[in-house]
């Protein structure tokens, strides 16, 4: 079990800018669950004849030459993922059902959105496209783990507390630092999510946002 993680003062400063109420939350992830990456990732690997050697959880060692399959170094693919995201981030497709269903849970319960840009970058940009999309929650850029920055927007909260995510990494971060929490692995991707293992911390493995909806629900429904 890892050491939990703690929140960089750059996330803290966000996290206190959200105001703590007595409601329930959820926290979710942007890449992979409420807009899809892998595949415009894949578009834009495969317009520059490279590709992703594996369905696996990994950038660093997992994307190569079409033809000769040799991985790139982590310099280059740190290189790609920039560029990538200064392309696409302004037209990245919604996962369908997203909108929809964070919308009749925010009913009920407080919802803020964690993603993990590097410094920052693209947030005006990723905000502005959630927001036409009927997606208006708070923002938050996080680099690293997640786990203590979960942690320090659960603090001082009644809960129960929703953690959406894809990412592996992530959930075993949060798991570590906020084990109370309700860990839902969201992969919008198919072939990806067919290549994750669903491990003991995990609540729900899915990439449907009815599930995702309903399942949330439920949480609330007393015995
Ligand atoms: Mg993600």
């Amino acid at each position: 079990m890892p050491e939990p993680t703690p929140v960089l003062p750059e996330v803290l400063a966000q996290i206190r800018s959200v105001p703590v109420t007595e409601k329930p939350l959820i926290i979710c992830d942007v890449d992979e669950v409420i807009l899809h990456m892998t595949t415009h990732l894949e578009d834009y690997l495969n317009a520059r004849d490279l590709v992703f050697l594996k369905y696996e959880y990994r950038l660093t060692g997992n994307i190569g030459g079409k033809s000769d399959r040799n991985p790139i170094g982590s310099d280059d693919v740190r290189r790609h993922l920039l560029t990538f995201f200064d392309e696409i981030s302004h037209r990245q497709d919604m996962v369908p059902g997203a909108d929809r269903a964070l919308g009749a849970l925010s009913d009920n319960w407080d919802i803020v959105l964690l993603t993990n840009l590097p410094g920052g970058h693209n947030k005006p940009v990723r905000e502005k496209l959630l927001a036409g999309k009927g997606i208006p929650y708070p923002v938050l850029t996080n680099s690293g783990p997640k786990g203590g920055a979960v942690a320090a927007l659960a603090a001082g909260r009644p809960g129960p507390v929703v953690f959406i995510d894809d990412s592996p990494t992530n959930h075993v971060s949060v798991s570590a630092s906020l084990p109370a929490s309700v860990q839902i692995q969201f992969i919008a991707d198919d072939r990806f999510r067919q290549s994750v293992e669903k491990e003991s911390h995990i609540d729900l493995l899915t990439g449907d946002w009815q599930e995702t909806a309903a399942f949330i629900s439920d949480i609330l429904q007393g015995p």
